[in-house]
Order: structure tokens, then C-alpha cells, then sequence
């Protein structure tokens, strides 16, 4: 990385912590000081806003950090409000035990409905919490003797201080502080990172050694505890607890303030619920236009600032670079190639150093057999035996179609088998996850690139470091600090440090397909799925990929199964050679061999490679 550009980014790093640091000041002012100068309605509302803050930051860690979009949040809200009404009034007890027991109440109802609905993925996984959610509400209603149905239960009784405006206001400021502080260390941890990786790409994070489901249920727990201790506060706050707290349209709410906040910034869900509730109270009950214009206001925040309002300082420092016509650090333009990208020759066969291993000399490194996986009517892969032996580059071939990429899939837990057997290392892998194949030493890298796009190009690597060792199973400590040597090194060996500290969307094609090895070689694979690993690529990049891929042979003797449609590039690399067609193997053996088959001359000549 250039002097110059080391000193904007290290100045760059300081002023934004500076800033940050300054508008904590502020804002603890501004909450602290707010007795003093509200009158005690405003006072009130601001007491409202502040439970409101806990509840859009209990549910940013789901969208914000995981990309889990929820319909289904009001309901933990409610379970929080009524485990406090319950046990104050029905038990009689102190209504502060209803405060404690809501997170526990909070998680153990998020853990059994995060665990039914997260059966589904995406949509299906968001339409399963409103159904939930809904569900919830409806029991709540229709328990009249319980819950007071339509009603609610009102005059909760809560000790003497809370029973006081400026006491109870400070008293609620205080927990959610305290949880905010706890949410924004659980975010800058390696299992907020985690939640990060599988918000960018559910796929890689499994090939990483995450099993993304169960993060997937910690966030969703934690938010759901969160989330009750909100809905706690405010039947603490407001003395009373009713299932319209629950209804879906509810769960819509912290949705709103998160998007009008930004969900990308840690403090845009502050800043949109404090806004979305003072807006509410002093606009909702003197218009019938209220959800029109928060809808209007949404659809603008959507189409103008998707960053929401913490999206607006990014915004205005790219308004002024553009008109400076300079260009902001990061930005795909500002982007230098590691080397100029020339044209050159193409690899030639000679050009490659062959290494002593002689195919099938030593161990299986990988061995299948009978492997067959049909879609529909179709065999995709049908009875495929194939050993690789350790040490060695071995390709696969053959046409469009012929299965290449679901025997890959097969292999590494991403399809499962209909018949057959996988052993990699001697150990039987058939229908091990994914996550097992890449903590067992299996990396795996994707016909179609897959990175982590907006993780800048050193948290990939440090993503898949971290998910090996079981690093992010810890929520506190700083993601950020954690294996600098160990990244370095890696980036260093697949030649993007100068590249470091960019998001991977900016690389260009030939540098992502760089960072997927670098990924694959910081998982400490033994054994390397290279799908295509030179398609799109210019023929600088071809060869630069394919000195990388011979030095990974050579000085760390990875093992290395890969398709490709270059020939030249599979002459030239290759130990042995399968060559498939229509998804069986047609024959198999040394590259010079196959290269003569009569049949594989008939399928090349007859067919597109
Ligand atoms: P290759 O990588 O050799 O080009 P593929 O393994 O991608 O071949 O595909 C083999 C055959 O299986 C193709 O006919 C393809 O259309 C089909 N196929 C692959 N994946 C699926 C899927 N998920 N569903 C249905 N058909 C599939
Ligand atoms: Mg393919």
C-alpha cells in the first residue's frame, strides 16, 4: 500500500473514531440532561423513545447484522410486556422480577419459534415469524381471563420510585443503555462478524466451518430476549401491558425505524426509532394520514438515502468528492489493479513445472465411488468413481452439462448424493454438511465467484481463519484485532495485500477468484474444489492464477481436484485427468493419455467446450 494512501486511510480511521466518539458525548448529554429541559409530556415520550431505541437495536441484529428480515418482532415485545403484568399482578410479586425474567421468558419463546421458523430460509423464514407472530396475538386475545383480552391489564403496580416521572425516566434510560452497550460489543465480536459473513453470503460462510442455522437462532434469541425486556420496560414505564402490543402491524415498527435510521450503521436504529416515535407522537393523532406518510417517507429513504439518515455523512462526503473530482477512498474507481493487467501469451503445457508425484503413486487423498445424483429425469451424475491422489492436481473434463459441477457439489456437502460413497482422507464424508468438509480440510471455491462482497478483502480471509477455529462461537472480544499475521500472510501468498482494506465487491474478476483461494488456503484446506477457476479470466489473469495454483502444490502440497474448460490450462497443470460426459466418466488417466482416447477426441470434436 502506497505512503500516501496509508496516511489518508490511517487519518481517515481517526477522525471517524473521533467523531464517533464525539457524538456519544453528545447523546449522553442530550439523554441525561433531558429532565432538565422537557416539560412532562415531552418528557414521557422521550421515555417512550428511549424503550423504542431497544427495541430497533434488538431487531438490527437480526437485519443489520444477519440479513434475517423478521415480520414477527412485536410479539417478544408483548411477551416482555405481560411476563412483567403477570407476575405483578397476578403473583404479586415485585414488578422489577418481571424485568429479570423477561429476557429468559424472551429467549427460551425465541429459541422454540427461531427454531420452527428458521426451517425456512429468506422469504419463506420471514412469512413463518408474521404467522407466528399472528398466532401469538391471537392466543393473547383470546386469554381474557389471563391477559384481559381486548382490554389488557392496566395500573400495574411497580415500586415506589418508578412511580415517579423523572426516576422511571432515567430508570428505563439506564437498562436500555445497558443492553445497547451490550449489543454494540456482541456486534464488534467474532459472532458479530459471523452474523455479518452469513448476512453477505449464507453459501461461503457454510464453506468457512459456520453452521448458519444455529447462528442464525443465537441472533434470533438474543434479539427476541432483547426485544422482551423492551416490551418489560415499557409496562414498567407505562404501567400497563395489552396483545395489541403483539398485533403484526406492530412488528412492522421497528422494521420502519431501522430503515429510516440505517441498518448498516450500528446507531442509525437509535436514530430512527427516536425519530419515528417523536415524529408519531406529535403527528399520528391529529392526521388519518399518518401511515401514508411514514409509508411516503420510507419509499424516499428507499429510493434517495438507502443508508438512512446514518447513511447521510457517507452521502454528502460522495456528493463532494464528485464535485472535487477526486475520488473517495474505497470506491470502485479509486481502485488500482495489483499490476497492470497486459495481455499476454497464453500458458503453454512446457511452461508448467511438473512435479515429482506421479498420479496414483502415493495415497488417496479422496476417493468416491458410485456417486450418482439425479434431477428430475435427468442423471446428472450417474456412478462416478474417481480417486485423487494426495499431493496431485487432478482435472475433470468434458462438456457443458456433463455434471462437473454437481460432482463437486456432491463432494462437498452442498448436493446430496441419491447413491454412492465419499471418502477424503480415509474418512467417510458422504452427506457430511458442508461447514464439517471445510473444518475436516476440504475448501471449495464456486464456478460462480463467492466471496463476501461488502467484508473488505482481509475480513474474508480473517472470516474463514476465524470460522476454523471456532472464534466466532465467542461473542465479545474485537473481530477486527483477531490473526492480523495470519491474514497477511495469506493475502500476501494469493497477492492481494495492497488490497487489503476493500470491500471484495471492488476486486476485479481475476482478484476474487484470488481472494477464494486465499479463503480456501486460510481454512488450512488440505484439499482444494476449484470449479472453473480461470473462466472469464484474460490471459494475464489465466496464467497469474495458474502460477498461484502451482505454487500451492508445490510448497504446501494442497491436494487439488479442478474443472476447466482450457484445455491448455488442464495439460498444463494436471497430474491426471477424468474426462465426463453426460454425466458418467468416460475414461480416465495421465494428461498425455486421455489426450489421444479416441473417444474423448469424438465428444471434444463433436461438442462446445
Ligand atoms: P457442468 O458443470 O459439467 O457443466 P452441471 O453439473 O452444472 O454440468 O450440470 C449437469 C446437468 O445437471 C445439466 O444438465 C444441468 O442442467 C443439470 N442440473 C444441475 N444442477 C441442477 C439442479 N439444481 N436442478 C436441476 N438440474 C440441474
Ligand atoms: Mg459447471
Amino acid at each position: 500500500m502506497s505512503a500516501r494512501v496509508q496516511v489518508l486511510l490511517g487519518a481517515g480511521v481517526a477522525r471517524s473514531r473521533l467523531v464517533r466518539i464525539g457524538v456519544l458525548v453528545a447523546a449522553v448529554v442530550f439523554f441525561v440532561s433531558a429532565p432538565l429541559w422537557l416539560g412532562p409530556g415531552d418528557q414521557y415520550v422521550a421515555g417512550l423513545a428511549i424503550v423504542a431505541v431497544l427495541l430497533a437495536l434488538s431487531y438490527n441484529l437480526m437485519l443489520g447484522s444477519a440479513g434475517m428480515v423478521s415480520f414477527g418482532h412485536a410479539a417478544f415485545y408483548g411477551i416482555g410486556a405481560f411476563t412483567v403484568a403477570l407476575i405483578a399482578t397476578k403473583m404479586h410479586t415485585n414488578a422489577l422480577v418481571g424485568l429479570a425474567a423477561a429476557p429468559i421468558i424472551g429467549a427460551i419463546s425465541g429459541v422454540v419459534v427461531g427454531a420452527f421458523c428458521l426451517r425456512a430460509a429468506r422469504l419463506y423464514f420471514s412469512l413463518l415469524t408474521l404467522a407466528v407472530s399472528q398466532l401469538l396475538y391471537v392466543a393473547a386475545f383470546e386469554s381474557y381471563s389471563i391477559t384481559g383480552g381486548d382490554n389488557g391489564i392496566h395500573g400495574i403496580t411497580v415500586p415506589d420510585f418508578l412511580n415517579d416521572p423523572v426516576n422511571s425516566y432515567y430508570f428505563v434510560l439506564a437498562v436500555v443503555a445497558a443492553c445497547a452497550g451490550l449489543l454494540y460489543l456482541l456486534t464488534r465480536s467474532p459472532f458479530g462478524a459471523a452474523l455479518n459473513a452469513i448476512r453477505e453470503n449464507r453459501q461461503r460462510a457454510a464453506f468457512v466451518g459456520l453452521t448458519v442455522k444455529l447462528y442464525e437462532l443465537a441472533a434470533f434469541t438474543i434479539a427476541s430476549s432483547l426485544a422482551a425486556v423492551a416490551g418489560a420496560l415499557y409496562a414498567l414505564y407505562d404501567q400497563q401491558a395489552f396483545p395489541g402490543l403483539m398485533f403484526w402491524t406492530e412488528s412492522g415498527t421497528p422494521v420502519v425505524m431501522v430503515l429510516i435510521g440505517g441498518m448498516r450503521s450500528f446507531f442509525g436504529p437509535v436514530l430512527g426509532a427516536l425519530f419515528y416515535s417523536v415524529l408519531e407522537s406529535k403527528v399520528k393523532n391529529s392526521t388519518i394520514y399518518w401511515d401514508l406518510g411514514i409509508g411516503a417517507m420510507l419509499l424516499l429513504i428507499v429510493l434517495v438515502l438507502p443508508g438512512g439518515f446514518a447513511g447521510i455523512p457517507a452521502r454528502l462526503r460522495e456528493l463532494t468528492a464528485g464535485r472535487s473530482g477526486g475520488e473517495a477512498l474505497g470506491s470502485p474507481a479509486a481502485i488500482a489493479p495489483a499490476a497492470p493487467l497486459r495481455e499476454g501469451p497464453s500458458p503453454s503445457p512446457a511452461a508448467a513445472p511438473r512435479r515429482a508425484v506421479a498420479p496414483g503413486s502415493s495415497r488417496p487423498c479422496l476417493e468416491v465411488r458410485g456417486l450418482s445424483r439425479r434431477f428430475g429425469g435427468l442423471a446428472a451424475v450417474d456412478g462416478v468413481d474417481l480417486t485423487v491422489s494426495a499431493g496431485t492436481v487432478h482435472a475433470v473434463i468434458g462438456p457443458n452439462g456433463a455434471g462437473k459441477s454437481t460432482l463437486f457439489g456432491l463432494i462437498s456437502g452442498q448436493v446430496r448424493p441419491d447413491r454412492g460413497t465419499v471418502h477424503f482422507d480415509g474418512r467417510d464424508v458422504t452427506r457430511a454438511a458442508p461447514q464439517t468438509l471445510a473444518r475436516a480440510g476440504m475448501g471449495r471455491a464456486f464456478q460462480t465467484t463467492s466471496v463476501f462482497p461488502r467484508l473488505t478483502v482481509s475480513d474474508n480471509v480473517r472470516m474463514a481463519v476465524m470460522g476454523i477455529n471456532g472464534d466466532t462461537r465467542r461473542p465479545f472480544g474485537i473481530a477486527g484485532n483477531l490473526h492480523r499475521d495470519r491474514v497477511q500472510e495469506v493475502l500476501a501468498h494469493v497477492g492481494l495485500t495492497e488490497h487489503a482494506n476493500i470491500p471484495a465487491a471492488n476486486l476485479s474478476h481475476g482478484d476474487q477468484r484470488a481472494l477464494e483461494l486465499g479463503i480456501s488456503l486460510a481454512l488450512g484446506a488440505r484439499l482444494l474444489l476449484l470449479d472453473e477457476p480461470t473462466a472469464g479470466m484474460s490471459p494475464y489473469e489465466t496464467r497469474r492464477t495458474l502460477e498461484l495454483l502451482q505454487r500451492l502444490t508445490a510448497d504446501r502440497g494442497i491436494t487439488l481436484l479442478i474443472t476447466e474448460h482450457d484445455m491448455d490450462v488442464v495439460f498444463g497443470i494436471a497430474d491426471a485427468v477424468t474426462v465426463m460426459a453426460e454425466g458418467r466418466v468416460l475414461t480416465e488417466g495421465p494428461p498425455e493419455q486421455v489426450r489421444v482416447h479416441p473417444e474423448v477426441i469424438r465428444v471434444y470434436l463433436g461438442s462446445d467446450w
